[in-house]
């Protein structure tokens, strides 16, 4: 439900914030509508009048920019989006009615020989309005039908043939905006819609393209770009940096005597038992393929890592999951192969990886259930160096 409501809240947003990107645009346009309409008319109008319009006309577009501002400072922070929609609304009916009712003093007031000004403003204000504000289908009509409602109407009551073409002419207009606008809108909100979800597509892409299938966590792929990362990154601060490749014992017996379900099975729950055990560090767990798991400790080094690896080593041990063909444990275990790199040690990426696999053939040649390391060739000082059992 609330997944929903987000997929639907958000082209909603977007919406919004299109009508908010063009309220700078609008209020200068307006301005320069009413300093038309000032000087065309500034001579036949009662001057009360041409206040009360001249103010009201310059108030709105600078509350649409104070508007703006707020935007660009909070966004949709502290007001619901339904607050924002009510607010822009609110604003283009009044800006309706004010235009609305100078529109109608005007056809009143002036000889009808001379209201041509207007109207020609108010027409290229309302086909302004009518792109500007499609985004929102109510603000549109909100602003059009009182801007040009009384325009219609004064005119039509004229009586003259003149006030009927116009009339007339100005209702057909207001359909065709209106009707046109809607279309910009649909052809808007789908465009805004495909966009989300073109970007949530990228993400799943990303996500798929990044996740192991079998067990949910990182893939290759996704550990070499973080080992292609981390390692730029550890470069250039000097820190230590270790990887442990670890791999099931025995695992095709696993599968020969088990089948293959219980198999996957098995490696699903290594997986988990590798994230549980280095969630809250910094450590990035990944399958490296087959029944073969990596992981990467940034910033630790090659005492800290022997003991992470032999505290994984013996939870899978404790994990107790049956293997009766894995001799003398009968249980599933892991053997662990352990590289670390510093600063100016000189080993490349592609080598760091092939001491971890050569550590874990000797930790396989020993005997399995074990850990071993190759020692680097430049140990930085590391606490908690001791020896720890299991390890070699
Ligand atoms: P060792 O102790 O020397 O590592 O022996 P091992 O039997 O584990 O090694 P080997 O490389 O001979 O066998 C690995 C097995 O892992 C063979 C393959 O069937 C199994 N395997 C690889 N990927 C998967 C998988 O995704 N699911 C299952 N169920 N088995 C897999
Ligand atoms: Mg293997
Ligand atoms: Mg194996």
């Amino acid at each position: 439900m609330n997944s929903l409501r987000e997929e639907f809240s958000r082209p909603r947003q977007e919406l919004v914030s299109s009508i908010y990107s063009q309220l700078p645009i609008v209020a200068i346009g307006n301005t320069f509508l009413v300093v038309g309409n000032l000087l065309a008319y500034h001579e036949k109008i009662d001057p009360a009048v041409l206040w009360s319009y001249g103010m009201a006309a310059i108030l709105l577009p600078l509350i649409r920019v104070l508007l703006f501002l707020n935007y660009r400072h909070h966004g949709f922070q502290h007001r619901s989006l339904r607050h924002h929609s009510h607010i822009l609304q609110l604003i283009s009916l009044v800006n309706g009615l004010v235009w609305g009712a100078w529109g109608g003093y005007v056809v009143v007031n002036v000889p009808a020989a001379e209201v041509g000004v207007m109207v020609i403003l108010q027409a290229g204000h309302c086909a302004g309005a009518a792109s500007t504000s499609s985004a929102s289908r109510i603000g549109l009509v909100s602003f059009l039908i009182p801007a040009l409602g009384p325009l219609i109407y004064f005119e039509a009551i004229t009586g003259t043939r003149d006030g009927l073409i116009l009339a007339s002419g100005f209702l057909v207009y207001t359909i065709l905006a209106i009707s046109s606008s809607q279309r910009i809108y649909r052809t808007l909100y789908d465009s805004i819609l495909l966009a989300e979800k073109n970007r949530q597509l990228a993400d799943q892409l990303y996500r798929y393209s990044h996740t192991d299938s079998l067990t949910g966590i990182a893939n290759r792929r996704s550990f070499n770009s973080r080992y292609d990362e981390l390692w730029q990154q550890l470069e250039s601060t000097q820190q230590a940096f270790s990887l442990l490749l670890c791999d099931v014992d025995f695992f095709k017996s696993y599968n020969d005597s088990k089948g293959h379900m219980l198999g996957d099975e098995c490696l699903r729950s290594i997986a988990i038992a590798m994230r549980e055990y280095f969630a809250g560090t910094n450590a990035m767990v990944a399958r490296y393929g087959g029944e073969e798991f990596i992981a990467l400790l940034p910033g630790v080094g090659e005492a800290r890592a022997r003991e992470l690896a032999e505290g994984l080593r013996q939870k899978i041990h404790d994990a107790g999951m049956p293997h009766e063909l894995s001799i003398p444990w009968q249980r599933v275990t892991i053997s662990v192969g352990l590289a670390s790199h510093v600063a100016g040690d000189g080993i490349s990426q592609n080598e760091l990886i092939e001491r971890a696999d050569k550590a874990l053939y000797q930790a396989k040649g020993k005997g399995r259930n074990r850990v071993c390391a190759l020692p680097s060739e430049n140990p930085m000082p590391d606490a908690g160096s001791a020896a720890v059992a299991g390890t070699s």
